[in-house]
């Protein structure tokens, strides 16, 4: 990726960390308006530790004694300032440090010089122009998901009402996404005409494990076609981009591909797009593929092998009912 996306990208670390900085100043300034008996007790904890390392350094014979003593007084004062939080309802953590990854830190790097997995999401977010998602997944989640908007009218064919339904495609979704890289990967597909909420199910996905730190490619077909192009015709003149952007489609925790299908219909795409889901079905990697079309007519566009592969590999669910995008103006 060129330096300039990556310097700016870094900027925004560095203004998170700041933010961070900023709301503990204020966040101290406000308790001490407050309740200056807490930041007395904090003053007070602090004061222990110093006074501990002098005495120790004046009486080593008694450090161990010493030790004892300080600890049980900051116990003492840490209960009692717990008790003051709880009191006047401010969260314990008010006067920590808060950051958005807990793991950096927002430093974008780990101890060990290695890139931290919500930096390497950034950088993918970009890439692959995804860095609108957050917006999306914002209002898009499992959190905001609404049954209501699912009719109780029992589809007769189908013996089940949509909303029926849809419970038992949520089900398994929340346990996908609950059991996500604690036991054997494994991947859904979703297929139904468009407008009965597969992309939301999608999204609702992505948000909860893109929250859990793992690195998630969320991306059309027609998107990925687009990037195995530029890298295998050398499309892009970017080529150690191409190249990253190609081998992270293999590498991401969780790759996502919605529309699969309406993409151009020529041997290429067909075989390569398979070659990345192949590629990852036999490394252990998951799979989330949405599609108006269903395994079926899939094999029929592909191949009978890439239908046998998706029964075998995939858990299969149909979305039935009406449009949602028009049920919402009724
Ligand atoms: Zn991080």
């Amino acid at each position: 990726m060129n330096e300039g996306k990556i310097k700016k990208i870094l900027k925004k670390y560095e203004d998170r960390r700041d933010e961070s900085e900023i709301r503990l100043i204020e966040h101290k300034k406000e308790i001490n308006a407050k309740f200056p008996e807490i930041m007395n007790l904090n003053d007070d904890i602090s004061k222990i530790g110093l006074r501990l390392a002098k005495i120790v350094l004046e009486k080593p014979e008694d450090r161990d004694a010493i030790v004892f003593k300080c600890r049980e007084d900051i116990e003492k004062l840490t209960a009692k300032r717990e008790d003051l939080f709880l009191e006047n309802n401010i969260p314990l953590d008010y006067l920590e440090l808060k950051h958005r990854c807990p793991i950096c830190k927002d430093k974008a790097f780990l101890p060990n010089g290695e890139k931290c997995t919500c930096f390497k999401q950034e950088l993918i977010n970009e890439a692959y122009n995804m860095s609108n998602l957050g917006n999306v997944l914002d209002r898009e989640n499992f959190f905001t998901f609404n049954l209501n908007l699912f009719s109780n009218e029992k589809i007769e064919s189908k013996g089940v009402s949509p909303r029926e339904h849809m419970i038992s495609i949520y089900q398994p979704a929340s346990n996908f996404v609950e059991n996500f890289g604690k036991e054997q990967s494994k991947n859904l597909f979703f297929y139904g005409s468009t407008g009965l909420g597969k992309t939301f199910m999608c999204n609702c996905i992505a948000k909860d494990l893109l929250d859990k730190g793992f690195v998630v490619i969320y991306q059309t077909a027609f998107m990925i076609l687009q990037i195995l192009e530029d890298y295998k015709f050398g499309k892009n003149p970017d080529q150690a981009l191409s190249d990253e952007n190609y081998r992270n489609l293999f590498d991401c925790d969780l790759l996502i591909i919605d529309d699969l299908g309406t993409e151009m219909n020529n041997s290429f795409t067909n075989s390569e797009i398979f070659n990345i889901v192949n590629t990852r079905l036999s490394a252990d990697k998951s799979c989330v593929v949405s599609s108006n079309l269903n395994p079926f007519q899939i094999g029929e566009i592909y191949s009978q092998r890439v239908l046998s592969r998706i029964l075998d590999k995939f858990e299969i669910y149909e979305f039935i009912g009406n449009d949602l995008r028009w049920e919402r103006f009724k």
